[in-house]
């Protein structure tokens, strides 16, 4: 039986199957909660189970998670190679300890969806590094959870989704740039948010946004006659 994740993607990704898209063998799955008759893989197992339980992810050293991360660089750069989008929808990161989840050196992206996709905390210095990405292409991280600080300082998006995403920890956009649609409706900030000197040359949207911390957008600069806030 394959890896039990299910999700429908989010436009544009929604021909994408709703399965798992990462052929993991049987023999590599891992049944969580036990004897729930629930297999996922690496990728999709989740941290905790609803009787908040911790799965085996929980006790992964820190070669695992890197060794993870590692997998998921190739399957971008798998995408990537092949002109196709890369599928990352639901994947659960593994919790950090004093590391960085550093996907800043891989430059040019492929359309990639992170929809649901899990980024969680990380003690101290750690954080989720997007910093200085080129994204050409379609992203989406609607109704990711980030549960760390996440950075995408100086990246560039093509159209970009983060409808429905969370960020508990702090999120900077300081110098990013969108050319095409920036889309946050629905997001949650319950940290600081700095759009200090992002361009928004698409439409960009905020709608229905909550901001527990502090949100700034000094030096943003938008061309679009579209915008909605
Ligand atoms: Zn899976």
């Amino acid at each position: 039986m394959p890896c039990c994740f299910h999700a429908a993607r989010p436009s544009p990704f929604e021909h994408f199957d709703p399965g798992c898209p990462l052929n993991i063998p049987d023999s590599e799955l891992v049944e969580f909660p036990k004897s729930s008759g629930n297999q996922w893989c690496r990728f999709h197992l989740p941290l905790n189970g609803h009787n908040g339980v911790g799965s085996p992810k929980m006790r992964w050293s820190e070669k695992g998670s890197e060794d993870f991360n590692l997998e998921i660089i190739r399957e971008i750069e798998r995408a990537r190679e092949s002109n196709k989008a890369a599928d990352l929808s639901g994947v659960v990161f593994p919790e950090y300890n004093f590391f960085t989840l550093d996907f800043s050196f891989n430059r040019n992206w492929p359309a990639i969806s992170f929809s649901g996709a899990s980024f969680p905390s990380f003690d101290l210095l750690g954080n989720a590094q997007f910093s200085e990405i080129s994204f050409d292409h379609d992203v989406t991280f609607k109704n990711a959870q980030f549960n760390g600080a996440a950075w995408f300082s100086r990246s560039k998006f093509g159209a970009a989704s983060f409808d429905g995403a969370r960020f508990e920890q702090g999120v900077s956009f300081r110098g990013a740039s969108f050319s095409g649609y920036a889309s946050f409706v629905g997001v949650t900030f319950m940290c600081a948010a700095s759009f200090h000197e992002t361009y928004f040359g698409g439409n960009f949207i905020f709608n229905q946004v909550s901001v527990a911390g502090k949100a700034a957008f000094s030096g943003s600069r938008s061309v679009s006659n579209d915008a909605k806030e």
